[in-house]
């Protein structure tokens, strides 16, 4: 091993054996395993990330049904139990150097022989008013989270795209016969407007404005003034990734420029730089990233043990 690993934790000349970049079931998973090898290692995180978001999760193994602030209190917890270094503090820039990183958060320098990025991605929510409300509760944006929660209700599904006409389908095979496709801001073809009416599914256009109800949805009023009752809404969103402190590295990324790449441990064109969760390709769930955070963990473990 690095004869630099025998300084302090708390002396930023000194070097670690890895920083982890967020607190999310990706993040804390790779904690998790890196300190119980005892290695040296910071966790870096900020409140908030999709998880905390996620009001019920329903398929984590072993847990029937877990809040995702619960799940990530749990896990920090868990890490930290096993000497893990919990910093909450913004990480600002990583920087690559000859045999190690650099870590800029919270004014100061990190050095460390293995970074994992795990800051996932935020949402892009719809501008409607309150859907604060009901984000998460009664206005989803993902069906792999949340479809199985629109089971027998008066689904209404909003896109902004003739995309939207295909997930009604899905929605109305799997999950409920009570389905309304609202095309927001454009007019579908006849020829699909035909059909969803085969498929049994409503069809309207407009522009939703507001979302109705107190603490339970009662529909949506559109620019027009009409309103369209539903109980539950699958709705677009979008997200953008966490991933300004990585500007101006080389990573090599999808077609579109957006999701990193890596190999199937986790590690980007950068070698000993980590990358989970929704910043890298693949699905977005919480047990994929705590699963991926396992992979990475064991990979810099065994480097670091030089197996
Ligand atoms: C409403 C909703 C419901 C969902 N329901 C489910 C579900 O039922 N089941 C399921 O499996 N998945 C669900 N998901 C998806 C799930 O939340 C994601 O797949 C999961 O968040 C991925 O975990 P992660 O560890 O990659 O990232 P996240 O959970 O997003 O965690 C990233 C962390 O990094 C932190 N961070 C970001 N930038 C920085 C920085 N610069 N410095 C330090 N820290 C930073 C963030 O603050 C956050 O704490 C849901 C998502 C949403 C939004």
């Amino acid at each position: 091993m690095d004869q630099e690993r025998g300084m302090g934790i708390g002396d930023t000349e000194s070097l670690l054996d890895c920083i982890v970049i967020g607190a999310g079931p990706g993040g804390l998973q790779a904690c998790i395993h890196l300190g119980r090898y005892n290695f040296r290692v910071i966790l870096f995180h900020r409140p908030g990330g999709r998880t905390w978001h996620a009001k019920r999760i329903e398929n984590y193994l072993s847990h029937r049904i877990i809040s995702g602030p619960d799940l990530l209190e749990t896990g920090l917890a868990q890490a930290e139990s096993f000497g893990v270094t919990v910093e909450q503090a913004k990480v600002e820039r990583v920087s690559v150097r000859e045999r190690h990183f650099e870590v800029q958060a919270a004014g100061k320098m990190y050095r460390t022989r293995f970074v994992i990025a795990a800051s996932g991605a935020r949402e892009s929510l719809a501008p409607f008013k309150n859907l604060p409300r009901f984000f998460g509760k009664s206005y989803f944006t993902c069906m792999i989270c949340d479809g199985y929660r629109t089971t027998g209700k008066k689904l209404l599904l909003i896109d902004r795209t003739i995309n939207g006409v295909r997930l009604s389908i899905g929605m109305k095979q799997v999950f409920t016969s009570d389905v309304t496709f609202l095309a927001h801001g454009f007019s579908l073809t006849p020829q699909y407007a035909s059909l969803l009416e085969e498929e049994g599914i409503g069809y309207c256009e407009g522009r939703p404005e507001e979302l109705i109800g107190e603490e339970i949805l009662e529909g949506v009023r559109l620019a027009d003034g009409l309103t369209i009752p539903c109980e539950v809404i699958m709705g677009w969103g979008g997200i953008s990734l966490n991933d300004d402190y990585l500007e101006g590295l080389s990573l090599e990324r999808d077609a579109e420029g957006f999701k990193i790449l890596t190999s199937s441990t986790g590690e980007s064109s950068i070698p000993g730089l980590f990358v989970l969760g929704a910043l890298r390709q693949g699905h977005s769930q919480a047990i994929i990233s705590a699963g991926q955070g396992a992979e990475a963990a064991i990979e810099i473990s065994t480097r670091i043990v030089e197996l």
